[in-house]
């Protein structure tokens, strides 16, 4: 289990400890591809005109209330749920209140779990009702099932997919990290229903992904740019789909992923559901809920105010740009002296990774390094290295600072 995360932010140290849960946060740095680098994504894609008459009608109000679903003020309170928007269904707070399948609840049953997660709680009905949404919530708030599962009951009332027909259910994520993830997730819970996904991300051979949906998914979980990729070359089409997620949206935004966003939704029909998954709620983010959502109520988990995760132990030690190191060294030294520990360190560059990552192997510490320039085929290896304890110690820029979970 992962037991530390130090974040190297120039000139602090931030030393995390205990429970196994991340907030991200979106206080990273920017190290995603800066705007530009991909010249004008998707600009063989014409953007769609869209002729509301002639579109296939489709059904996306699923939700009943149960009748076992009470009071709620409670509840919300005591969960720090706060929701902006009119008629949002009350909270579940029980799993069977949302009528899932019985191939969904059998899953769920396994994991043992108490109840719904607040972002659940009130997500599922939300989501369920066919409104446009936006889930205020961090890696680690349950936030994948939130959208997944009424992902799962709206495929399941729409026709069956015909040879040529793209996925119903896009989640647009940031990183390969997150997309595989989610998709785990979606293998989980699909499995038992027949749904199939693929998860397509750059970086990665594309053979098997054009395969994939060539067969026909349900659901696709990508990353903006090889989604984009495979729209242009007419290897997949949006013309089914009619739920869409943006998960970490403020984190795509950071990483420049707004342009090709754009253009994927332009691609999708209007009157399709969108749920929007952020950490934050800057005002990049709230623009594109104002451009891509209808009427959508919001849901916020904890403080409105960004806050560290409660579950983590922090503690910040201010020091000087020299004796960085040093600290760093004594402090591993505690911490790997117990041999099951495992701990991430965070850089704010590539090259400082790099630097820190040589200078650790010089010195016999089993570290290894992630960043964007690796190869796919690298950062791979490396995350199974530290994932299965053999380098129990990550070196990463924020590459790996969502999805920690799939770490640890
Ligand atoms: P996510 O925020 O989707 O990344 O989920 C974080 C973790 O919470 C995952 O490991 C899930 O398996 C777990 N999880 C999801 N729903 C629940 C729940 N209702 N109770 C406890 N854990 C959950």
């Amino acid at each position: 289990m992962l037991s530390h995360l130090i974040l190297g932010c120039s000139p602090y140290y931030f030393r995390y400890g205990g429970a196994p849960r991340f907030g991200g946060g979106g206080g990273g740095s920017r190290g995603g591809p800066p705007q530009g680098k991909f010249g004008n994504p998707g600009e063989r894609l014409r953007k769609k005109h869209w002729n509301m008459d002639e579109l296939p009608k489709f059904e996306k109000n699923f939700y009943q209330e149960h009748p076992d679903v009470t009071q709620v003020e409670n509840y919300l309170r005591s969960k720090e749920v706060t929701v902006k928007g009119r008629d949002c269904p009350k909270p579940m707070m029980k799993f069977h209140e949302a009528n899932f399948p019985n191939y969904v609840m059998d899953v769920i049953a396994k994991q043992g779990w108490a109840e719904p997660t607040p972002i659940q709680a009130q997500g599922w009905p939300l989501a369920l009702s066919g409104k446009d949404m936006v889930g205020i919530a961090q890696t680690g708030s349950g936030k994948t099932l939130a959208y997944l599962l009424p992902a799962i009951v709206h495929i399941q009332h729409q026709p069956f997919l015909e040879h040529g027909d793209g996925p119903i259910c896009l989640v647009l994520a940031p990183t390969r990290e997150l997309a595989q993830q989610v998709q785990q997730v979606a293998a989980e819970y699909g499995r038992a229903s027949r749904l199939k996904s693929v998860c397509v991300y750059g970086g990665a051979p594309k053979g098997p992904q054009i395969r994939d949906l060539e067969r026909g998914v349900e659901i696709c979980i990508a990353t903006p740019g090889r989604l984009i990729d495979f729209l242009e070359a007419g290897k997949t089409n949006l013309r089914r789909c009619t739920y869409l997620v943006l998960d970490e949206a403020d984190r795509m935004l950071d990483m420049g992923f707004e342009p090709q966003i754009r253009k994927i939704v332009d691609q999708i029909r209007p009157d399709r559901q969108t749920l929007m998954w952020s950490a934050t709620w800057p005002k990049e983010v709230r623009q594109l809920a104002e451009d891509f959502l209808k009427q959508y109520v919001q849901i916020n988990v904890g403080a409105l105010q960004l806050s560290a995760n409660h579950n983590i132990l922090q503690i910040v030690d201010v020091c000087n740009d020299g004796e960085k190191d040093d600290k760093l060294l004594r402090l591993l030294e505690e911490i790997m002296s117990e041999k099951e520990n495992k701990t991430i360190i965070f850089t704010e560059t590539k090259r400082r990774c790099d630097e820190l990552t040589r200078r650790m192997r010089r010195d016999g510490w089993p570290a290894m390094g992630i960043h964007g320039d690796k190869s796919q085929q690298e950062r791979d290896w490396v995350l199974n290295e530290f994932k299965y304890g053999k380098a129990p110690i990550l070196i990463a820029t924020d590459v790996a600072s969502r999805g920690l979970v799939f770490l640890t």
